[in-house]
């Protein structure tokens, strides 16, 4: 068996040309959804990841403004900034690319998010309203892939979902919303022992830890749903012929390949089905961010799109 690819990228197109008739229903009302990001730093990962972002809002036709700060940068000015954001009518959602920089209070900045203009969910209140959920904003990463699995047709209620990672962005959030559409959930992390037994338990496996190929064959039970939100860069020849067998062409091209946290050529004859690095959670990540700002337009024009 060979498992069927879950096409993230496809997915995440639909969601943003569905998006489409939303941003010019706002247009008419002479409303363009704003989104502000903050940059610290020069880590070369967030300053592609915040492209990717800014491209997607050029395409949809958002508005966008990138402040970009040095490395050097105190909590109290990536603070001033984030506050401007809140100030300004015309951004209506905000987005704090992280890791900030360990000499800057990261939970004390996204505190400082207006949770009406809390694009990624990470704010206290809005993690609050997810808990009891009473969603408004959720978290990029795990909202795209409950669209994904929505999407496909894949049923959760009363099966068992392992969440691999316990992450505040990823493997918490992703776990709440597994049990509210009635899964039964089981979050594994580094310190889970016999992590395979238990997620070869899984219907649903989300694996979210950081480890190229960490989860293989063995980790998967038969025919089970694989979502791989690894976003791992491997630069050794030997570990990129492990783990992309088939993508020697593209590592001679580049000098590196981006993998995920499971090892795709195993697990691929195993799994039901199986989300792709790349093209699988990624653009998901930030289609729903997409959405996330049409909504806090759509809310701040007085329309009730962003619930809460
Ligand atoms: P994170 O904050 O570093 O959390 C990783 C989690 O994995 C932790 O809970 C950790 O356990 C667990 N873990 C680490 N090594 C483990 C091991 N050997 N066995 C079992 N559990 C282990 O990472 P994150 O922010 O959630 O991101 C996870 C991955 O997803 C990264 O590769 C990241 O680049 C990627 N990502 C992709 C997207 C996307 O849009 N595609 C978005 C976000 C993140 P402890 O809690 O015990 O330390």
């Amino acid at each position: 068996m060979t498992a069927r690819v879950l096409d993230g990228a496809a997915t995440a197109r639909a969601i943003r040309e569905e998006l489409r008739p939303r941003v010019a229903a706002l247009g008419a009302r002479r409303l363009r959804p704003g989104l502000g990001v903050l940059l610290v730093g020069d880590d070369p990962a967030s300053a592609v990841y915040v492209r990717s972002k800014t491209r997607a809002g050029d395409e949809l036709g958002l508005f966008h403004e990138t402040v970009r700060l040095p490395a050097t940068a105190s909590t109290a000015e990536v603070a001033a900034v984030v506050e401007g954001f809140n100030a300004r009518p015309e951004i209506h959602g905000i987005l704090v690319q992280t890791p900030l920089p360990s000499t800057v209070d990261t939970a004390r900045v996204l505190r400082l998010v207006d949770p009406a203009k809390d694009v990624d969910g990470f704010h206290p209140e809005n993690v609050g309203l997810l808990v009891q959920k009473r969603p408004r904003f959720v978290a990029c990463t795990p909202a795209g892939i409950m669209e994904l699995l929505a999407r496909e047709g894949v049923v959760l209620s009363g099966r068992r979902a392992v969440v691999l990672g316990r992450s505040d962005i990823v493997g918490k959030p992703m776990a709440l919303l597994l049990m509210h559409a009635d899964a039964t959930v089981t979050v594994a992390h580094s310190k889970t022992p016999d992590l395979a037994a238990v997620t070869r338990e899984a219907d649903v496996l989300v694996a979210a830890v950081g480890r190229a190929g960490l989860v293989r064959a063995e980790y998967v039970k038969a025919g089970a749903v694989v979502i791989d939100v690894g976003m791992n860069r491997v630069a050794d020849a030997a570990a990129a012929a492990e783990l992309g067998p088939d993508r020697g062409e593209e590592f001679t091209r580049k000098g590196y390949l981006l993998v995920g946290d499971v090892h795709a050529p195993s697990v691929r004859e195993r799994a039901g089905a199986l989300t792709p690095v790349p093209g699988g959670v990624g653009p998901l990540t930030i289609a729903m961010l997409m959405s996330n700002t049409v909504s806090a337009a759509e809310a701040a024009a007085g329309s009730s799109r962003a619930g809460g």
